[in-house]
This record gives structure tokens, sequence and C-alpha cells, in this order.
């Protein structure tokens, strides 16, 4: 797949306007928001989840509960802010009580976040947690074998890390994300970005 193809027909605003009212899945119609995706659209790097929780249902913002609180910290402890990347889902409408999205929902919904790469053209992409990083990186990625590592997605500079949700309900597994985190702020600096 080639994620990151540019279309010079496309633009934010018809992207937000064909994927504001989408309802290609069953998640549309629970969903109280669709949440889009926010942040720097000229981004270098680009945060991928895997999908909006109650409170980012809620507020129709990716990342505004306590994950994204931490996330926040978590981008502080390398010198970025939200204003600096660009962070989106894998699916754009809730699953009920939080579950994984299902594969047939991923697909629905994929086409909107390759869009927005497409778009963004970010020079590292960073998967929070298992289930974006298997759809990009390879569908039997270990998130607990593989995080910190670096891949090659259509010849940008990628890498997944816990979920920040993981990481409240595991914080045995923050030092290994603090590394991870040194290990991107390295490739930060050392593609000048
Ligand atoms: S999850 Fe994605 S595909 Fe499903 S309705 Fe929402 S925007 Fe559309």
């Amino acid at each position: 797949m080639d994620f990151f193809k540019e279309n010079e027909n496309d633009t934010w605003e018809k992207l937000r306007a064909d994927c504001g009212r989408c309802m290609n899945c069953q998640l549309g119609r629970t969903r109280h928001n669709l949440v889009f995706g926010v942040g720097n659209e000229q981004a270098d790097v680009m945060f991928v989840g895997e999908g909006p929780g109650e409170q980012e249902d809620l507020q129709g913002e990716p990342f505004v509960g306590p994950a994204g609180k931490l996330l926040d910290t978590m981008l502080e402890l390398i010198d970025l802010d939200r204003s600096q990347v660009y962070i989106a889902n894998i699916v754009k409408c809730r699953p009920p009580r939080n579950r994984d999205p299902l594969p047939d929902e991923q697909s629905a919904c994929i086409g909107w976040l390759t869009r927005q790469i497409a778009l963004v053209q970010p020079k590292i992409l960073v998967f929070l947690g298992r289930i974006a990083a298997q759809v990009f990186i390879k569908p039997d990625f270990r998130i607990t074998r593989e995080h910190g590592q670096w891949f090659d997605v259509d010849g940008r500079r990628a890498m997944a890390m816990y979920h920040p949700s993981a990481l409240l309900r595991d914080p045995s597994k923050r030092p290994e994300t603090f590394v991870d985190l040194k290990t991107l702020q390295r490739e930060i600096k050392d593609l000048h970005v």
C-alpha cells in the first residue's frame, strides 16, 4: 500500500467534509462525535492510535481523556507538544465499551487515515499500541517485543510504542516507553526535523 501518495486534488477541507458524514461502518450509528484528528497539518511526526475512547467521543478530539494527558506528558519529555505533531486514529468513531476496532471497521475507516497521512506527509510515524502497528508495520507485530524498533513504512521511519491507555493500566511499562521516547527524540534530531 502506498500510504504517502500525494493527491493534488485532495485538500483538508474536502477530507473533513467527506469524512465528517461517514457512515461506512456500524460505529457511525453509536458515536456522539466523529473524532477526525488534530494537530499540525505539516507535522514531521505523526502519531496514530487505534480509536476514540469515551471522552474523545464526547468532545470530538483525539486523546483528551486520561490517556491524552499522559500523551501530553510523553511529548513534553522529548520537548514536543501538540502544536508540533499530528494525531489521528485508525477508526474515527468510538468502538462500544472501548473494545478493539474489528477488522471490518478498520478496513472501512482506514482510507480516511491514509488520506490524512498523504496530506501531512510526515517523515516519522509513531504507532500507539498493537492495533495501529499491525495495520501499518506487519499483521503479526508484537508490541511487547517490537516496541521502540524502527521499521520502514513506504520509505518513512516508523516505530510503535505502548498506547498511553496501556501505560495507565500497567505503569511498569513506563520505563520501556521512556527509552522508546528517547529513541524517537534521537531520530528527530538525526533527521533534523
Ligand atoms: S469508524 Fe470510520 S468508517 Fe466507521 S462510521 Fe466512523 S468514520 Fe466511518
